[in-house]
């Protein structure tokens, strides 16, 4: 049975971590109060009630809540637990105790582990954890093993309240949306875009999509990622901008193919979209560009192409996937929900035949010119 099957008595309580080693100072105060605002947004939205969220070092607590939120959409959280909040009163810890004894009892072993935030308490946590761990032990039947047991029963003590709790659930951790500031994201129909912006909102950023535009039915599909996407946003608004194709090609588009400058068309649209992109991050006060991008996956995506494709760009583009295996980019994209979305049918660019591989800034500067696209 887990915690938050018993609703029998006392107070119950979600604790939520966040990743704060790299947090300290004045930003800490910043991060809990946006985590708080997200946090109280999404359970209001959820139609969780809950009395109160405060803060306390190192931990939110969400007060007085009835039911277990899933609370992964919000980033920022490292982790959390329904918990029960008891007085901080010894006395009345060895009693409440007694509500894990049902779990325990079906348990092979067990352990009591605990964590004093306060230092002001007294016994210390190896005294809480031997005097109680007896106890449990002695009312249960169930032995207590150190090293992997089959239960685990925290108990946490606050500066104001003690926690017991068995469950720690996973979340994304990272930084909540937009406490970072804005980048343009080069969005396309794929999987990797859609990632690639998830990783930039994780750690803080409020991205802005920019699509160009192959075909209707991929914009419906960037539209439907962009609504995915949202829901990690916390109640922020993510906004689409799309541009067709061809205008991005100034109308030359299909013009290219058949002639000798086909294999230079998707190093060309890399060129052409950065471009853009530095009009439209210049336009939303962005701080950069993010993009799919990874190494040598494609033929626009060689060191040389990169290289060269970016060289219209005055602003740092961040490709946070340039380095993953497709498998790694594939399992974020089913965590987060965007895969089965991205996989869906719809029509994209057509690639050249033969798409160059090597190009230079010299060389594609060549082409610009003389395809009239600089
Ligand atoms: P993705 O899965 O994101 O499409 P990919 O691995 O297929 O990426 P490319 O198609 O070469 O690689 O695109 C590289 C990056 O260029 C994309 O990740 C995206 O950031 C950007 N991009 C590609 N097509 C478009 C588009 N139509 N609109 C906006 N950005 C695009
Ligand atoms: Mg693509």
């Amino acid at each position: 049975m887990s915690v938050r099957e018993d609703p029998r008595r006392g107070d119950r309580a979600v604790i939520v971590r966040y990743g704060e080693i790299s947090l300290k100072g004045r930003n800490r105060g910043q991060f809990e109060q946006k985590l708080k605002e997200d946090l109280g947004w999404f359970l209001k939205k959820q139609g969780h009630a809950f009395a109160k969220i405060t803060a306390e070092r190192g931990r939110i607590y969400i007060r007085g809540i009835e039911d277990l939120p899933e609370l992964k959409k919000i980033l920022g959280v490292y982790s959390y637990s329904p918990a029960f909040e008891l007085a901080r009163d010894y006395g009345a810890l060895k009693k409440e105790v007694s509500r894990f004894f049902p779990a325990i009892k079906q348990s092979r072993d067990f352990r009591v582990s605990c964590q004093r935030i306060a230092k002001d308490f007294s016994p210390d946590s190896m005294g809480v954890e031997r005097e109680i761990g007896t106890i449990i032990s002695e009312r249960t039947g169930t032995p207590v093993r150190l090293k992997d047991p089959d239960f685990e029963l925290h108990i946490e003590i606050g500066h104001r309240h003690l926690y017991l709790f068995s469950e720690k659930i996973r979340g994304f951790g990272g930084f909540p949306v937009g406490s970072a500031g804005k980048l343009v994201s080069l969005i396309s129909g794929g999987i990797d875009s859609p990632v690639a912006t998830f990783l930039m909102m994780k750690r803080g950023v409020l991205p802005v999509l920019l699509h160009f535009q192959n075909s209707a039915s991929e914009t419906s599909k960037v539209e439907r990622l962009r609504d995915r996407l949202e829901e990690f946003a916390a109640g922020q608004k993510i906004k689409l901008i799309v541009i067709p194709r061809e205008e991005l090609f100034l109308g030359k588009y299909a013009g290219l193919f058949g002639t000798r400058h086909e294999p230079y068309v998707c190093i060309i649209c890399k060129y052409l979209m950065h471009k853009k992109a530095a009009a439209i991050v210049e336009k939303e006060g962005a701080l950069g560009v993010i993009t799919g991008d990874n190494l040598a996956q494609v033929a626009s995506q060689t060191l040389k192409n990169l290289y060269a494709s970016r060289s219209a760009a005055p602003f740092p583009i961040y490709s946070p996937l340039i380095a993953y295996e497709k498998s790694e980019t594939m399992a974020i994209a089913r965590q987060i929900g965007t895969y089965e979305l991205s996989i869906a049918e719809s029509e994209g660019c057509s690639p050249p035949r033969n798409p160059k591989t090597g190009v230079d800034c010299e060389r594609l500067r060549k082409v610009l010119k003389e395809t009239g696209l600089e």
